[in-house]
């Protein structure tokens, strides 16, 4: 079988170097809040060429703490709104609703990315800020979008989730990380980061993150405690050495799907390379007949996965917040025919050139 991604494998191929930092963390005797969390946040921040970086606890710690923290320095009111792709995972609305904002749905392009010439038909006066989302680790593109944030006063909060080595520098107020261990940058376990170059934002981020508290047993806000521990913050130190060189892996495997495929001319199973810079955190394919194709590469050994089956505005938990019933026909689309291929920078060639004989044979 081929998996969808073989973590085995992929840690496997980080040996002797997980386990002895995950040793160095249990002989120092310090798990929380301590050097190699701040090592971590130093070299995670310049990596992506911002000043700071705050490791918190998961992926939509990351997004609700820089809302939060947002809110309160802005002093937004709570039925403020927040535009979010309707194509992306739940997290990116679950942040929103999590900070008592709204999210409002824009529809995403054919790579399914937030399309910046529908923002301004979902503009109110109540529009503080917008969310892109790099998902499936391309960039979205942001310089539209930076362009209408900058005419309309919206801050922007980048979606990072599956984008790591992409989204860096740039115009945003922060990008939010998860380090979730299917990422392009996993951990072992839960993990998230803020990254900003906002002092102010930083601090206060952290300080909601630490029980709302600037100095210790002061506790100015409610806040939470989400952290990144030293376990992870040491294996995430491991892993960041090599992520450039994995990404590069990613992509020599995603032009090989797409010139194969492309190449097969059968006009049911797009390959759509993005039109941007991306990391491919998932290789995306779409056919008319996605479940009879995944049904036929599962039995012939390749294990495919859907991103994601039902957009936001239909899902339960947000179907409040799309009151009017709006429906956005990308989103839909993408939702009914994406099938996202086998994707690791551990995958051989010889695999990868199974998972496209598969599908030649599948279709
Ligand atoms: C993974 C992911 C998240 C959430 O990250 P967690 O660490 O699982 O909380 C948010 N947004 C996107 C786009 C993601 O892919």
């Amino acid at each position: 079988m081929i998996k969808f991604l073989d973590l085995q494998r992929l840690n496997a191929s980080f040996q002797p170097e997980l386990s002895d930092a995950i040793r160095r963390v249990v002989d120092a005797g310090w798990y929380l809040r301590g050097t190699e969390t701040n090592h971590f946040e130093a070299e995670f921040a310049e990596f992506c060429q911002q000043k700071y970086c705050i490791g918190v606890a998961n992926g939509l710690d990351a997004l609700t703490l820089v809302l939060q923290a947002k809110k309160t320095l802005a002093g937004w009111e709570d039925d403020c709104e927040v535009i979010v792709p309707a194509m992306t995972f739940v997290a990116t609305a679950q942040a929103v609703v999590r900070a008592r904002l709204r999210p409002v749905f824009v529809d995403v392009d054919e790579h399914g990315l937030i399309d910046p010439t529908l923002l301004a038909e979902a503009m109110s006066p109540k529009t503080r800020a917008v969310i892109p989302v790099h998902l499936y680790g391309q960039l979205a593109d942001m310089e539209a979008i930076w362009q209408f944030a900058e005419a309309h006063n919206l801050f922007v909060l980048e979606d990072a989730a599956q984008a790591h080595g992409i989204a860096r520098a740039g115009r945003s107020q922060a990008i939010a990380f998860s380090f979730y261990p299917g990422k392009n940058l996993g951990a072992l376990g839960d993990g998230g980061a803020v990254v900003t170059s906002d002092e102010e934002l930083a601090e206060i981020v952290r300080t909601f993150a630490n029980y709302g508290a600037r100095r210790k047993y002061i506790h100015e806000y409610s806040g939470c405690n989400s952290r990144l521990d030293e376990v992870q913050a040491a294996i995430l130190r491991v892993k960041l050495k090599r992520l450039i060189a994995d990404n590069a892996r990613r992509t020599e495997i995603a032009q090989y799907y797409e010139e194969s495929i492309s190449a097969m001319g059968c006009k049911d199973v797009i390959a759509t390379l993005p039109h941007r810079a991306s990391v491919y955190h998932i290789f995306p394919i779409l056919s008319p007949h996605r479940e009879v194709l995944q049904q036929r590469l599962y039995k012939a050994g390749i294990e495919t996965l859907i991103h994601y089956p039902l957009p936001l505005h239909y899902q339960p938990c947000l179907k409040a917040f799309n009151g009017g019933e709006r429906r956005f026909p990308m989103a839909e689309y993408i939702a009914e025919a994406e099938l996202s291929l086998p994707m690791s920078p551990l995958l051989t060639d010889d695999e990868v050139k199974e998972v496209v004989q598969q599908i030649q044979l599948s279709i």
